[in-house]
This record gives C-alpha cells, sequence and structure tokens, in this order.
C-alpha cells in the first residue's frame, strides 16, 4: 500500500503574524504543484487562524505545535483540540523533543494528547527519539519501544494508522548532525515493526516521518529510504525557498 509522502515545517518559536503571512505568500506558488505529497507547517498558537486563512484552498495544511488532552477546564496558559478545530487547524504535533525536555510532557499525557486530538478530528504527529547517550550506550531501541507503545496504547488499530509517527533522534535537532541513512533506515523500521506488533492491518498505513537537521542538499537521500514517508523540518522550513527545496525532493522521490 503506497503511502503519502509528507512534509510537515515545525517553524517552533518563530514568527509574528505578519511575518507569517509574508512568508506563506512566498510558499504557496513554490509548492502549488507538488502532487502527490502532503505538505504542513506547524505555527505558534498566535499565527494559527491567519495562516488557517492565507492557505484555505491550497496544498497546505496548518498543524499546532501542542494542545491540552482534556477538552476545557482549569489549566492556564494551554488550549484544548476544540479550540484548534473551531478556527479549522488540520493537526497537531505531540511530544516535540523540546516539550518533552523544557515542559515535562509525558509519555503517559502523551497518550491522553493522542486519542483527543483523533477524538477531535485532528491529525496527531506523535514525535520519538534518543538522546546521544541512549544511542551510545545501546538504547536507542529501548526508547522508542517505550515511547511507541506508550504513546499508542489508549488507540484502537484504526486509530493507530491515522496517527504520524515523527522519528527525531534528540542529537539531530537543531545540530547539524543528521543520521545516517541506516541510523534512519533502521529506527523508522523499527518503528513500524513495533506499531505492526498493536495493529497488524494499520502500520502498512502509518507515515513515519524523519526529523532531525534535514536539509534540502540531504533530503532526496533521506526520503528515498524505503521506510522513510516524509520529514519533519525545523531550521529548513523557516524560509519558503528552503522548505520547498525539500518539498520537491519528496516530490521527485515519489515520482521516481
Ligand atoms: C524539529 O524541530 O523537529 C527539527 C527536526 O528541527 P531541525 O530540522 O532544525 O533539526
Amino acid at each position: 500500500m503506497a503511502r503519502t509522502p509528507f512534509i510537515a515545517g515545525n517553524w517552533k518559536m518563530h514568527k509574528t503574524v505578519q511575518e507569517a503571512e509574508d512568508y506563506i505568500q512566498g510558499l504557496l506558488p513554490r509548492v502549488y504543484s507538488a502532487d502527490g505529497v502532503d505538505v504542513a507547517i506547524c505555527v505558534p498558537f498566535t499565527a494559527l487562524q491567519a495562516m488557517v486563512d492565507s492557505t484555505r484552498g491550497s496544498r497546505v495544511e496548518v498543524f499546532a505545535q501542542n494542545m491540552h488532552e482534556a477538552d476545557h477546564g482549569a489549566f492556564t496558559g494551554e488550549v484544548a483540540a476544540p479550540m484548534l478545530t473551531e478556527i479549522d487547524v488540520h493537526g497537531v504535533v505531540l511530544g516535540h523533543s523540546e516539550r518533552r525536555q523544557y515542559f515535562n510532557e509525558t509519555d503517559k499525557a502523551l497518550s491522553y494528547k493522542v486519542l483527543a486530538a483523533l477524538d477531535a478530528g485532528l491529525k496527531p504527529i506523535l514525535c520519538v527519539g534518543e538522546t546521544e547517550e541512549e544511542r551510545e550506550r545501546g538504547d536507542t531501541e529501548r526508547k522508542l519501544r517505550h515511547q511507541v507503545q506508550e504513546g499508542l496504547e489508549r488507540l484502537s488499530s484504526d486509530q493507530i494508522a491515522a496517527v504520524t509517527v515523527a522519528y527525531e533522534p534528540i542529537w539531530a535537532i537543531g545540530t547539524g548532525k543528521v543520521a545516517t541513512p541506516e541510523q534512519a533506515q533502521d529506527a523508522i523500521a523499527f518503528i513500524r515493526a513495533l506499531i505492526n506488533d498493536k495493529a497488524p492491518d494499520g502500520a502498512p498505513l502509518s507515515r513515519i516521518l524523519y526529523g532531525g537537521s534535514v536539509s534540502p542538499d540531504g533530503a532526496p537521500e533521506l526520503l528515498a529510504l524505503p521506510d522513510v514517508d516524509g520529514a519533519l523540518v525545523g531550521g529548513a522550513s523557516l524560509e519558503p525557498e528552503s522548505f520547498a527545496r525539500i518539498v520537491d525532493a519528496a516530490v521527485q522521490v515519489a515520482a521516481a
């Protein structure tokens, strides 16, 4: 079963609404003909409404970078899934390593967030990945097993197939150090096997992305790997031109 390649740009805490508007005017014409590839930008809460309005009718979907697992409640500073769907946000990044590291996001909370996102009709991207020390200790698979199994634990097989998983080795995020093709393929094939254990019908449909210092020059080799279904791109998504070049690499791989 062919999976549609998916390129998502994670802006992190960058861009005011005005900067986001300038960006999207630069991006839309560049990805207009990116047939066969799904494209998303993951933007700060304050720019969501403007980006939803500016991308309507285009191929670019708009994702949030986090959400709370409850529908509403006394959680000052948080945003709930129905608040995102009310303004037509398409999806949400969950468990990015920066949220796990700086905001104590746990696998247990993430298991509820993934479920709440799906229940609300949002497309979740669940991020997983090991630290450099864990890789050096030979603990990469143990870490991934824990994160994937806990993160997906509350989902049915059908729901699992609707989750995109992003494998992001923490040592590769924002460092310029990219996983080798072999490291990326091995980790992502391992994640697919884990998903297969939980959802044998869903695993062939599940999209698994690579993230970690993806650049326009490095993207073609990574995107051509058999189990890699796309990329979650941080730094290189901040300029329309470099992000569009990565989308274009996915178009070329899909057409090959
Ligand atoms: C990310 O933010 O998820 C990421 C992978 O960042 P970068 O591409 O800058 O390493």
